[in-house]
């Protein structure tokens, strides 16, 4: 006897899980999408077994539909463990063998309830119990059966134990996938529970076929969400957790969603701190996270040189819908390059500008800011002698010294440069005439009151210093101006200092 509500909702349930099925097989090619179809397919005799039996009038019908009913039964967990292994890839080698251990195993039972012989070693007594509210087939069950029924509890927790512990191990977004799952899992077990605990009465009630739909449509939705990247999750997984470079995935509002474990590495951070780490530490990123346009740029974060690739993603319909951002440690490469240049840009033995290097900036100096500026030019006094006297290291000494001498007294704008053998010049804008000709004056008396001395002979050096004083001319006009300045300070006895000021 079968109302018509319980009839339309059973129907409706069936058909529910049957689209459900559909979208199952649809999406097969998806990492253990086979599997997940595999499962779907035993609820689903599940479901129609126990709909069978609930619409059969005599007692042999009801048994043979239960006898059917069986084979969902005993090879749903066992489809769901196998599904939760292809999931997760935890054990994924042993799966073959898993699979013709447990179907065997679970098989032999199913085969022990349909044979007249043998089924009395699963069921003690059959009775069919009518009452007002329902009508069931009360099963009692032998040691053997009891036991059965305890593996299929058994699969099916592992399955759930596979993906929970999964869970707990991987990224947060992955975690919400492998949630869905796990709920289905979760209402397919507990209903199975009930079922065990009230006898099947309760079936009547709550179609089987409607709770293994929802079952079915959680785990389905887990494993769409799961391939979202469209590449196999496990190699998605591995490359975003062992990648050298850093992973950093934000919504829409540059909030921080997901971060591979080099991110945090590079960042200094935990995930929880990612974001306040990002807004606090380096407002540019956070900025460029929220615009949500392809950017890249570099920065330094605590000694490290980062360099930051922000893509855009968007959905199906072109709307943004938050950023992927690659970070890379440049700090190896940065350094090189600053090396390169720095020997490229720099004179070997006195670490100053070399000559062109100076002039070019200089040149681009004068063309940013015109403006009162003052160029000196000064040449080591008779370092012939000092060579030919104490011998070439002695000679690269002295001009280490001065050069140092010189550095030190630089101000922040000023700019020196070896222009040649003993040769250097100085740029200093904005400097005041006096000032200028007393700073000369001071670097000249310090260098000649410099002691050198070498193979025990004390010895000392000077310098010839012209200064062309300057608003409005080019560098090579200005230059030559210092250069014959100093010219005229050899000719005048040289240890000292020569200017004109030119407009
Ligand atoms: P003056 O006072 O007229 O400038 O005489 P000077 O001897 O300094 O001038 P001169 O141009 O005759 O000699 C410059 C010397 O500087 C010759 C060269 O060997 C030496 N020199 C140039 N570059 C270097 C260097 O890198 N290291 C050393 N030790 N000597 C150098
Ligand atoms: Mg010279
Ligand atoms: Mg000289």
């Amino acid at each position: 006897m079968i109302t018509f509500p319980v009839l339309f909702i059973n129907l409706s349930s069936i058909l529910l899980i049957c689209t459900v099925m559909l979208a199952i097989w649809r999406s097969r090619a998806k990492t253990a999408g086979h599997q997940l179809m595999v499962a779907s397919l035993f609820m689903f005799i599940w479901a129609i077994g126990s709909f069978g039996e609930m619409a059969a009038h005599a007692l042999p019908a009801k048994v043979v539909w239960r006898n059917f009913t069986q084979i969902g039964v005993f090879f749903t967990p066992v489809a769901s463990l196998l599904f939760a292994i292809a999931y997760t890839g935890l054990g994924n080698t042993f799966r073959k063998n898993i699979a013709r251990i447990s179907y065997t195993f679970q098989g032999i039972g199913i085969l022990l309830v349909a044979t007249d012989h043998w089924h009395h070693l699963i069921r003690s007594r059959i009775t069919l119990v009518r009452t007002p509210l329902y009508e069931t087939l009360i099963v009692e069950t032998t040691t053997l059966a009891n036991f059965l029924i305890s593996c299929n509890f058994f699969f099916l927790v592992a399955a759930i134990g596979l993906i929970g512990f999964h869970a707990l191990t991987t990224t947060t977004n992955t975690r919400k996938q492998e949630s869905s799952v796990l709920f289905g899992m979760v209402i397919a077990l507990a209903y199975s529970m009930v079922k065990v605990v009230t006898s099947e009465r309760f079936a009547q009630l709550v179609p089987i076929s409607g709770i293994f739909a929802l079952s079915a449509l959680f785990m389905l939705l887990g494993l769409l969400r799961y391939d979202l990247l469209l590449i196999p999750p496990l190699a998605r997984e591995q490359v975003f957790k062992f990648v050298g470079e850093g992973i950093i995935i934000a919504g829409p509002d540059g909030s921080v969603l997901d971060t591979n474990p080099a991110a945090l590495r590079m960042f200094g951070a935990t995930i929880k701190t990612m974001e306040v780490t990002m807004r606090s530490n380096i407002p540019q990123l956070f900025e460029a996270l929220q615009n949500q346009t392809y950017q890249s740029f570099s920065f330094y974060h605590e000694n490290t040189y980062l360099q930051c690739d922000i893509y855009p993603i968007k959905d199906k319909r072109a709307i943004d819908v938050g950023t992927i951002t690659i970070v890379k440690d440049n700090t190896e490469e940065k350094q090189k390059s600053d090396l390169l240049q720095y020997r490229a840009e720099r004179d070997g033995l006195t670490g100053l500008y070399n000559r062109q290097t100076f002039i070019d900036l200089v040149e681009l100096r004068l063309k940013e800011n015109r403006g009162p500026m003052c160029l000196i030019f000064f040449d080591i006094d008779h370092f012939k002698l000092v060579n030919d006297q104490f011998g070439h290291m002695a000679g690269d000494i002295v001009l280490r010294s001065i050069s140092e001498q010189t550095v030190r007294r630089l101000g922040p704008l000023d700019l020196a440069g070896r222009m040649g053998g003993e040769e250097f010049a100085i740029y200093r804008p904005h400097a005041h005439h006096d000032e200028a000709i007393a700073w000369a004056e001071r670097l000249r008396a310090d260098i000649a009151n410099t002691e050198f001395t070498f193979a025990g002979t004390p010895f000392h050096s000077s310098v010839s210093i012209g200064i062309c004083f300057s608003e409005h001319e080019g560098f090579d006009a200005v230059y030559r101006v210092a250069d014959e300045q100093a010219y005229i300070a050899k000719a005048a006895g040289r240890n000292c200092i020569r200017y004109l000021v030119r407009n």
